[in-house]
Parts: C-alpha cells; sequence; structure tokens
C-alpha cells in the first residue's frame, strides 16, 4: 500500500502547526516544532514567506491529507465521493476520513499515533464486526465494533496500551470497552468532534477551481 515515507515532522514544519504524527513525541520537547518553528528550507527563525489565496488554499488542503496520512489520490476519491453526498461537501469529506478504520483506532487510543494505528491493522491486530481486517482506509458506520483480536491482546505492545487508556480522551461518539480492547461506532462525529484546526472550507476551494 503506497503511503508517505519522507519525515514526517517536515510535514508539520510546512505546516507552521503540530499535526501529531509521531504519538507521544509530539507532546515532549523533543518535537520539531518546538526546536526549530520555521518552514524546512529555510536556514534559521524568520518571516514566514506570504502566501498567495491560492497558496493558503494548498497549505490547508495538504494539512487535512497529511494529518490523515492520505495520499494524493485516494484523498481526491474521498473528495470525489464527497462531492456526490448531499450536504456540505467539506464536511462529507472529514466524516469519511474520521470513519476510516486507522484514524478510530487512533481516536480510541489503542495506537499513539494513525500511522501507528495503519501498522497495527495492516498486521492484523484487528477485527471488524468479528472479522479479521486489515485495511486501514475502511471506512466504518455507526453500529460497527472494532476490536483488537483476542489473540493479540496478550501480547506486551496492547498491555502497555490498555494500561494508557485512563489517560485518554475518547470522543463521545465512540464508545471504548478498555476490558476487551474494542470500541463501537456510536454515530457520525459532528464537525464539533472533528480537529478545529482544520479548514473543510479551503479544501472544497481548492479542488472547486
Ligand atoms: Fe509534528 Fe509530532 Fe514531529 Fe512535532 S514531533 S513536528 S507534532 S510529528
Amino acid at each position: 500500500m503506497a503511503r508517505y515515507h519522507g519525515p514526517v515532522c517536515r510535514l508539520c514544519r510546512r505546516a507552521g502547526e503540530k499535526l501529531f504524527l509521531k504519538g507521544e513525541r509530539c507532546f515532549t520537547p523533543k518535537c520539531a516544532l518546538e526546536r526549530r518553528n520555521y518552514p524546512p528550507g529555510q536556514a534559521g527563525p524568520g518571516r514566514r514567506r506570504k502566501l498567495s489565496e491560492r497558496g493558503i488554499q494548498l497549505r490547508e488542503k495538504q494539512k487535512v491529507r497529511h494529518a490523515y496520512g492520505v495520499l494524493e489520490r485516494q484523498f481526491r476519491r474521498y473528495f470525489a465521493e464527497a462531492s456526490r453526498r448531499p450536504g456540505m461537501t467539506g464536511l462529507r469529506l472529514l466524516e469519511q476520513l474520521e470513519l476510516r478504520l486507522d484514524n478510530v483506532v487512533y481516536r480510541l487510543g489503542l495506537a499513539d499515533s494513525r500511522k501507528q494505528a495503519r501498522q497495527l491493522v495492516l498486521h492484523g491486530h484487528f477485527e471488524v464486526n468479528g472479522r479479521k481486517t486489515d485495511i486501514p482506509s475502511m471506512v466504518l458506520k455507526p453500529g460497527m465494533v472494532v476490536a483488537v483480536r483476542a489473540n493479540r491482546r496478550n501480547r506486551e505492545f496492547f498491555k502497555l496500551q490498555a494500561e494508557k487508556l485512563a489517560e485518554k480522551d475518547v470522543p463521545a461518539w465512540l464508545a471504548l470497552d478498555p476490558a476487551t480492547l474494542s470500541g463501537r461506532v456510536l454515530s457520525v462525529p459532528s464537525r464539533a468532534e472533528m480537529p478545529q484546526n482544520l479548514s473543510e472550507q479551503a479544501v472544497v476551494e481548492y479542488y472547486s477551481r
């Protein structure tokens, strides 16, 4: 499966804000943005280049794409699907991204980042509605149950994750069962329950030109 293999901290530095792509490291002083809060390729801190309207739209589109770890081609497919659905295209786009299996695993606190969640899914550690699945891009629906497979729960990684679950905030559109390392999708997330630093309107404007 194609995915971005370059240095992820560059993506945050390009966006000019934390996209939380590296799990726990993002919350420590080791975060690259804490140490070098200027765009990659720039020798040192200085004024960021003023962007045109089109440049701002591109940056916002890239921010959404990188935050969810989706490549351009797949992102365009999500956008095309969102355009076909009734309602606001930007909102429909974010809903699809939030309901991806790797994002749900991350939101449930069963992985420290979406990237890690994707790896865990790819390695066959999860099941959806009782069936093993290794497709991180699977878009879930309300009522579906995601769980760490029973024969994987005793692995050291999941034991450590289970200990950390109490510290994690699970959004209201998901219900976590820490005992079975599983979670249910209760509803489609509302805009208020999605990241507030993302501008879906800019994405719509970018693709509408
Ligand atoms: Fe972004 Fe995390 Fe790297 Fe900081 S540590 S720059 S938040 S990916």
